[in-house]
């Protein structure tokens, strides 16, 4: 296991926790049960601050499987992850199994 692909994973890890922050806070002001989620680049650079549109239940769908994240078009690490949907602005990327996939599900928000 490379040191950087740990980083990578642990990286991710960090932005979906700080969406989870934002589904929560943006929740009880949105108008109604449709308004899209503003959340943030799940991609493994820190210095990442693009903002994603993603319906809530896009976002529900995708958060419950700890292995699958967020990220911009371009932005995907074949490294350490598959596209495996598009939202149109939005891809979601599923981690490879192993180490990157561990780091995923040890950290799940929802679990726990
Ligand atoms: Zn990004």
């Amino acid at each position: 296991m490379e040191e950087a692909e740990r980083r990578k994973a642990t990286n991710e890890t960090l932005f979906r926790a700080v969406n989870e922050q934002i589904e929560r806070l943006q929740k009880p002001f949105a108008l109604t049960d449709t308004e899209p989620l503003h959340i943030v680049c799940e991609c493994d650079s820190l210095t990442c601050a693009q903002r994603i549109t993603v319906p809530v239940e896009a976002y529900e769908l995708t958060r419950a499987d700890p292995t699958q994240f967020f990220v911009c078009p371009g932005h995907e690490d074949k490294e350490v992850e598959d596209v495996i949907d598009t939202g149109g602005d939005y891809l979601i990327v599923r981690k490879h199994p192993g180490v990157p996939e561990r780091i995923a599900r040890d950290t799940d928000p929802r679990n726990g």
